[in-house]
């Protein structure tokens, strides 16, 4: 056993390139069709495969409780809990309109957002916390707003 380690590990050795390239061209060819497998897999399989997460999940609790309160100890961790509850707590998520290609969203108050073009939204530096950085790009959202919707769906704004 230990010399076919000893072998494999060889032979993989002298032959890396040629098997990466040979596994590159295998998801190459297979790729389309991995993808749907996975799917239909997926689709076929929703219920056990969501078991098993349950199960997974039952069955190893305390360690990922473990690993959640290691994590949240790290630097990283700890800018993840400060921006998640600085969201939760100042700012609203309250679309008055959808998302689309090439868009960001923008903030014109604590609670409301609309979606603008990107190049309109960073054409003005601002920022909630100054006021006064608001009032222009706020003029140009909702102007965008009302060209977007054409006055159709001009009621959703009043909320
Ligand atoms: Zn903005």
């Amino acid at each position: 056993m230990k010399n076919r380690t000893k072998y494999q590990r060889k032979y993989y050795q002298k032959n890396k390139e040629h098997i990466l390239e040979q596994r590159k061209e295998h998801y190459q060819d297979h790729k389309e069709h991995t993808l749907e497998q996975h799917k239909e897999h997926y689709q076929n399989n929703k219920k056990e495969i969501a078991e098993q997460h349950k199960k997974y999940y039952q069955d190893n609790k305390e360690e990922i409780k473990e690993q959640h309160k290691k994590y949240n100890k790290t630097e990283k961790g700890k800018e993840t809990i400060k921006r998640s509850n600085h969201k939760r707590r100042d700012l609203g998520f309250d679309q008055l309109n959808k998302p689309f290609e090439g868009c960001e969203s923008h903030h014109i108050n604590k609670n409301h957002v609309i979606f603008i073009d990107r190049n309109i939204h960073r054409s003005i530096y601002h920022t909630l916390k100054k006021p006064e950085t608001m009032t222009k790009i706020n003029f140009l959202a909702l102007e965008f707003l009302t060209k977007d919707w054409n006055g159709i769906k001009i009621e959703g704004l009043i909320k």
